[in-house]
């Protein structure tokens, strides 16, 4: 069904200035470009970490003027004419990666790596943190939400649910049972991974992180050990948890070279360490050490192949992310958001919600 869609009202969106400065704009209300594409009002938004990566300036391809943004719900107001599966009026949750389903990257499940998607929404086009948002390839980059779902709670599954799923749990074969799993970085997006880890069953779930506060969050999350590792040598914690060995799975959650090495002195020979983490800078690889401890190490960038069997878990209560939601702001507030986002360590702030509507 094709509905146009055009309107010369301006709109409010949170616009990349450059390096270390964004501002809270009005913009013209996106407009249907291409056949397969919608327009849907954001009801939900969120802020990434790896939206600090971009203000920082770690992200070429994101360039200033762009809205920011990848994660949302909303409610479709417009779809092109060769998008079928939606029409106005449905409501639906925004996936991170944008995929066609067609090129030979999308026939394998790597959406991520789609020819004319990937994650590009508020990185190479306009993204959801505004009042409207263009996404392409509606019908494989949308999901519809179940009946009665929490919109908040789904926000958590446009990218840091399936990511930590994908990237840390899958890619970490915590499916073996009995496992022991250690997670460096106790942010959302390794809470992320702590809480679809308990889809398995790991003997022990060891989180790492500098602040007592989130690894306080982690051991109510179902972590069964907690590390500060400012206050203790947690190579020496790890190995005396685990007789000796190391961990099966260690998941690099953090993205900097200390943790990334880290994570080369926890891994116990047979294991894999998970990349997850956003890097920016080269890291040094111990193959010195590592060459005879028949180890993989695993890197992706999230496909959101798992986004359907995560909104069945979160329906059916197996899964609630709502306990990473820690603040609410309207849109007209989002540079407060930011604010609290950005000194998490201060403001104990996990995932912080920001409503246009409101
Ligand atoms: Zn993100
Ligand atoms: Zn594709």
């Amino acid at each position: 069904m094709a509905a146009t869609f055009a309107t010369e009202m301006p709109m409010k969106a949170l616009v990349y200035r450059g390096p270390g400065f964004k501002a809270l704009e009005q913009r013209p209300t996106p407009i249907l470009q291409a056949p397969d594409d919608a327009i849907v009002k954001v009801t939900k938004t969120t802020i990434c970490g790896t939206d600090l990566h971009i203000l920082k300036g770690d992200v070429p391809s994101c360039t200033p003027g762009r809205i920011l943004g990848h994660e949302g719900v909303g409610v479709v107001q417009a779809v092109g004419a060769a998008c079928t599966n939606f029409k106005p009026g449905d409501r639906v949750l925004i996936s991170c990666i944008t995929s066609c389903g067609k090129c030979d990257y999308c026939r394998r499940g790597m959406y991520s790596h789609c020819r004319t998607g990937g994650w590009i929404l508020g990185n190479a086009i306009d993204g959801t943190q505004a009042e409207y948002v263009r996404i392409p390839h509606a019908d494989t980059s949308l999901y519809r939400l179940p009946d009665g779902a929490d919109e908040e709670a789904l926000v958590m599954l446009s990218d840091i649910l399936p990511t930590g799923f994908e990237c840390g749990v899958l890619n970490g074969k915590v499916e073996n049972p009995g496992i022991t799993l250690a997670i460096v970085g106790a942010g959302p997006i390794g809470l992320a991974t702590l809480l679809t880890a308990q889809f398995f069953s790991p003997a022990k779930i060891i989180m790492i992180d500098l602040d007592d506060n989130r690894l306080q969050v982690a051991k109510k999350l179902g972590a069964s050990d907690t590390i500060n590792s400012a206050k203790e040598d947690a190579q020496a914690r790890v190995m005396a948890l685990t007789d000796g060995l190391g961990a099966d799975a260690v998941v690099e959650a953090v993205g900097i070279p200390a943790t990334f090495e880290l994570c080369q002195d926890l891994v116990a020979p047979g294991g894999t360490i998970a990349n997850v983490g956003v890097h920016g800078k080269k890291v040094d690889l111990h193959l010195e050490r590592l060459w005879a401890h028949n180890i993989s190490i695993t890197t992706r960038l999230v496909d959101t192949a798992t986004t359907n069997i995560l909104l069945k878990a979160v329906a059916s209560r197996k899964l609630n992310p709502t306990v990473l939601i820690t603040h609410r702001f309207t849109l007209d507030a989002i540079l407060d958001a930011y604010d609290t986002f950005g000194r998490a360590a201060e403001t104990k702030a996990l995932k912080v919600i920001i409503s246009p509507d409101t």
